[in-house]
């Protein structure tokens, strides 16, 4: 068996073992689980790691999240995304979950007029090129735009947003990214104490702006830094 096989079966099982226990239901979101090559994303880790469901240590002392994190952060109840939308992703590290977010708002294949866009901040400048050329080597540089900057302050060049998707974790919802959401959007972002554990907030922007908020489960992410994170 090729190597390329071995991953494909590992991923195989990955999957297999997200449906049962309940993490990929969708089928968009699945087809974006398999499609896109997490072993491109994963830096100077071992490929066969691409499939465990664990984070991973890439440089600069940052994580990828584990994949389960993606799915659920993805999923229905979630986020909820649909082909067309343009989102903002907050934390691109690797450009794995901005890849998996490309792949269900604009599908390999389909019609490009109707592709939706993502924008991706990371404040590391050294993962941002890191970010850019994984995107690029998995080919997805034509539905993920990666920018360097502090994205607590959200990117407010191309709001307002469909969904926002935060991968850090703030000390509370930064107030621009609460105004880059579009009336009937959707934003996610752990919150809590840096160290510890936070709750994964989902905020729904309601037609006539105000907010409702509520926790999905309780995780564990690295801190945002910059204005509106943690200093
Ligand atoms: N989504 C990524 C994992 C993100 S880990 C992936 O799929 O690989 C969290 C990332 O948030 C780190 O890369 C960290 O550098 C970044 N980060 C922390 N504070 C930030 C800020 N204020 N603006 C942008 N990125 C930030």
């Amino acid at each position: 068996m090729s190597d390329d096989e071995k991953l494909t079966g590992r991923k195989e099982e990955l999957i297999a073992h997200y449906k049962q226990s309940g993490y990929l239901q969708a089928e968009n979101v699945i087809r974006a689980f398999r499609a896109v090559p997490r072993e491109k994303f994963i830096g100077p880790n071992p490929k066969q790691f691409a499939y465990h469901d664990r984070p991973l240590s890439i440089f600069s002392n940052q994580t990828i999240s584990a994949p389960h994190m993606v799915a659920m952060m993805v999923s229905k109840k979630c986020l909820d995304f649909n082909v067309g939308e343009v989102c903002l992703e907050i934390g691109g590290g690797s450009g794995y979950h901005a890849a998996v977010i490309a792949e269900i708002i604009a599908p390999t294949g389909s019609d490009k007029t109707k592709w939706g866009h993502i924008y991706t901040v990371e404040i590391v400048e050294k993962l941002v090129d890191f970010a850019r050329e994984n995107l690029k080597e998995a080919g997805y540089s034509d539905r993920v735009t990666v920018i360097h900057g502090d994205g607590s302050l959200g990117y407010p060049e191309k709001a307002p947003y469909d969904k926002i998707t935060v991968a850090a974790a703030a000390p509370e919802i930064p107030q621009p990214l609460i105004v880059q959401l579009k009336p009937g959007g959707r934003l996610v972002i752990p919150v809590g104490k840096k160290g510890f554990y936070q709750e994964l907030i989902i905020a729904k922007k309601l037609k006539n702006g105000t907010i409702s908020k509520s926790s999905m489960c309780g995780v564990a992410f690295v801190p945002l830094i910059g204005e509106h994170g943690f200093s």
